[in-house]
């Protein structure tokens, strides 16, 4: 299955190598089509406001409906898609369904930016601005509404053009998140070079809240470093009551997780958040 396939050391010579190659080309494959039969879909994940409880933004998350496996998450295909050009595809169908989707859920009430995730190699693309930027004149949005997702791969790659693509996308109004905060290697580094306006701090540290001496540690350093450069901060991964009441107690802006939401049907959406939506202010 995708899954096993998973665990093979691509970096190593050994038998596995032969076959591991066949199975990504017939991955490769097997996603063109999903892309052409639309078979990649979208669950959206909710963004809450640690202060006022509201629901302020809600995360794109792309689930693949593969027609004999079932619903497929990012995590069995979105590596195999970024070491080709298809990563440009799908990124490119994100950010239009994204686009569109503002426009819908606004005309239904519910006016939120939505956040996509964009890959290390669309930052490495010196068109992916344009292409961007196109997309909203295609659909007449605001960049404001549509927050783009990076993490630091990028940077480690070619900071220089990484940084150059972020700051064109900024300027075009796009919001810039840096996602999984505190898992790569040189945050500090150029963090204070990034356009960014949001810091997700990764979920490995806020699971271990509030018992973890280490984890209160970093969160506490992150949101104080965030403050400091004028940027806000959400904890990602919160999955109980203990984590949410905790945070509510830091300068941590805002959150997101299983325990105010797992990631909801597009269909569904709508309907969740016009019922939910106050629920969590009266929380703790
Ligand atoms: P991410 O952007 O860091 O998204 C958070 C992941 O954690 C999502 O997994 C989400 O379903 C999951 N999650 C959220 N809250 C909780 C929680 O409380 N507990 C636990 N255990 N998990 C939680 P998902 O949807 O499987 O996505 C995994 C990763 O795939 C994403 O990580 C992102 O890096 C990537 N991804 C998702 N959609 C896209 C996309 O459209 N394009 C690209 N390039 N990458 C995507
Ligand atoms: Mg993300
Ligand atoms: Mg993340
Ligand atoms: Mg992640």
């Amino acid at each position: 299955s995708l899954v096993q396939e998973k665990s093979v050391d691509m970096t190593a010579f050994n038998p596995a190598m032969a076959t591991q190659k066949e199975a990504n080309i017939s991955i490769l494959g097997e996603l063109q089509t999903a892309i052409n039969d639309e078979q990649l879909l979208f669950y959206y994940q909710p963004k809450i406001d640690l202060r006022t409880g509201d629901i302020c933004s809600a995360e794109a998350l792309l689930r693949w409906q593969h027609p004999r496996r079932g619903l497929l998450t990012p995590g069995s295909f979105i590596a195999r898609a970024e070491q080709s050009t298809l990563i440009q595809t799908i990124t490119e169908f994100a950010l239009r369904e994204a686009i569109k989707q503002h426009k819908v859920w606004s005309m239904q009430g519910v006016e939120i930016p939505i956040s996509v995730n964009i890959s290390t190699r669309n930052l490495l693309h010196p068109q992916f601005p344009q292409i961007a930027m196109r997309l909203l004149r295609e659909y007449k949005v605001d960049g404001k509404w549509i927050e783009l997702e990076v993490t630091e791969g990028a940077l480690v790659v070619d900071m220089e053009q990484a940084i150059d693509t972020l700051m064109q996308l900024a300027e075009a109004n796009f919001s810039i998140s840096i996602d999984d905060f505190g898992t790569g290697y040189s945050s500090l580094q150029y963090l204070h070079r990034l356009p960014a306006s949001l810091i997700k701090i990764d979920q490995s540290f806020i699971k271990r809240l509030p018992h973890d001496k280490g984890a209160v540690y970093i969160v506490d350093a992150a949101v104080t470093l965030a403050q400091k450069m004028g940027v806000k901060t959400i904890a990602e991964g919160v999955e109980t009551l203990e984590v949410y009441d905790y945070l509510r107690q830091t300068d941590c802006d805002m959150a997101q997780g299983y325990f105010i939401s797992k990631p909801i049907p597009q269909d569904r959406f709508s309907r969740w958040f016009l019922n939910q939506n106050g629920t969590y202010a009266s929380l703790g």
